[in-house]
């Protein structure tokens, strides 16, 4: 294996403190955050001191410019991992001193051009971005894949910082597309990763302005989050008009309806006839060559949608009110599940999503006030807060004083095991385990009536799972009716 340096280097100093040549070859890049503005000189200053300890293959200063510091044949101590740093090209980048460790664009951007630098002379044609520690160092890259991996991994540190880690995937697509492969971040990606991954990804889509501008960015996203493909809801699966939008939407107008000569995919879709019911047809899909453009393209439906000259989400534009925003889209017709509402709130508070969460007094859902461990919300609106413990049972909701304010009524709330429940004509999933995040065993109940003889919790559905009596696998307790 020959190694190479990258031209981009404009200042070279080399550092004492490194290992000697790689014992691995590479296909790893962990950036770094300095934590600090510091210049390349200054950089190269510090790890020039023995006593430093410390090193980097490259440094990009606060001016974006490119300082070596030890050579890409050798291995630099960075990362707190000898497995890592023996096969990773390591790189600090000038950050702002405080979390979120905030970098300049034009740090950001050089850090794109370096790892394409990286990957090209190291025949690489791909950056991934795994997202999870595990899933990352027990992946075996294929000979034309580069691997990005994270101090935090390694050692007790905030490295490389929330701002990066949110745009960890937008690196990762950036680098990819120019590297000539397939650009952006797609749906598909998501799917298994926690909800904090997930919102970790995408939020790192949305800018600061974007963020600021209203609420449709919170609202946007919690959708994304919901309809996605996370989770194996009737609400996900039938969630064909957001993020995956069909060519053509009956009746509805909007800037950019028109897909002529854009790129189509036909797949099966499900469809309310009207009455709540459910028929299956394929139909044609927009193809988005990332999830950027299909949240573009979905903003840009629900801000403009028409049916004839009436809007059909009237009072959208400009809401700052994200609880009412999601009414106006259910109104609008967009969902049918009468708990669309709450679910996207939860996911809103949940994340933080919103930026409009002015008052102190939050309401808590918890099982009991000492319990805080069981909390699965804080919420500035009580209406949303007794939303989130009406979904959760064995909930209830307590103000800032500890005060029980709201219990749910119980009689909603899915009996005790033993109990039958009735499934409907297109049967649902089963799993091999209580959780989207197990695999499916590819089969379906079918219609009729089974028997669930244990509930637990797990990712997906709000109700929770559900156990077959058959032995067969889990289902999703969302999609089926208790009798
Ligand atoms: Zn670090």
């Amino acid at each position: 294996m020959t190694y190479t340096n990258s031209k981009l280097v404009t200042y070279t100093r080399l550092s004492p403190n490194h290992s000697g040549q790689r014992t691995h070859s590479i296909d790893r890049i962990t950036p770094h955050c300095v934590v600090g503005q510091c210049s390349a000189q200054g950089l190269g200053e510090w790890m020039a001191m023995r006593s430093t300890q410390a090193s980097c293959n490259y440094g990009i200063d606060k001016d974006g410019r490119v300082g070596m510091y030890v050579e890409e044949k050798n291995r630099s101590w960075c990362s707190s991992s000898s497995a890592n740093d023996h096969r990773a090209v390591t790189i600090e980048c000038a950050s702002d001193t405080k979390e979120p460790y905030a970098f300049r664009d034009n740090v950001y951007q050089k850090l794109i051009t370096l790892c394409v630098d990286i990957c090209k002379r190291n025949g690489k044609k791909k950056l991934l971005w795994l997202g999870d520690k595990e899933r990352t160092l027990s992946y075996n890259p294929k000979s034309d894949e580069m691997v990005l991996t994270v101090h935090r991994w390694f050692a007790n540190k905030a490295c490389p910082g929330e701002w990066l880690m949110a745009r960890m995937g937008d690196l990762a697509s950036k680098v990819t597309a120019q590297l000539g492969g397939r650009g952006g971040m797609q749906a598909l990606e998501l799917k298994g990763l926690s909800e904090a991954e997930v919102v970790r990804r995408v939020g790192g889509l949305f800018t600061a302005d974007q963020k600021r501008s209203g609420i449709l960015a919170s609202v946007s996203m919690a959708q994304f989050i919901l309809e996605s493909g996370y989770g194996s809801t009737d609400l996900a699966r039938e969630a064909n008009n957001c993020f995956g939008m069909k060519k053509v939407l009956s009746s509805n107008t909007w800037p950019g309806s028109t897909w002529d000569g854009k790129s189509i995919y036909t797949k099966k879709t499900k469809e309310d006839d009207g009455t709540g019911k459910l028929y299956t047809e394929k139909a044609d899909f927009r193809k988005y060559p990332c999830i950027e453009d299909s949240i573009a393209d979905h903003s840009a439906y629900l801000l403009g949608a028409k049916n004839g000259t009436r809007m059909r989400y009237e009072g959208l534009k400009g809401c700052t009110d994200y609880r009412k925003a999601i009414h106006i889209i259910k109104d609008g017709g967009y969902a049918t599940d009468t708990k669309y509402v709450s679910k996207l709130c939860s996911i809103i508070e949940r994340w933080n999503l919103s930026q409009y969460d002015l008052a102190e007094n939050w309401y808590r859902v918890r099982k009991s006030w000492e319990d805080k461990d069981s909390q699965i919300g804080a919420f500035t609106i009580l209406a949303n807060a007794k939303d989130a413990a009406d979904a959760n049972p064995g909930y209830s909701v307590f103000d800032h004083s500890g005060k029980k304010v709201y219990t749910p009524p119980v009689d909603d709330d899915l009996p005790d095991p033993p109990f039958m429940v009735k499934v409907g004509t297109d049967g649902t999933e089963i799993y091999t385990g209580p959780g989207t995040n197990f695999p499916k065993t590819g089969l379906t109940t079918g219609a009729g009536i089974f028997t669930i003889m244990e509930i637990r919790s797990g990712p997906g559905p709000f109700l929770g799972w559900g156990r077959l009596k058959s032995g067969a696998g889990w289902i999703a307790l969302d999609d089926v009716k208790p009798i």
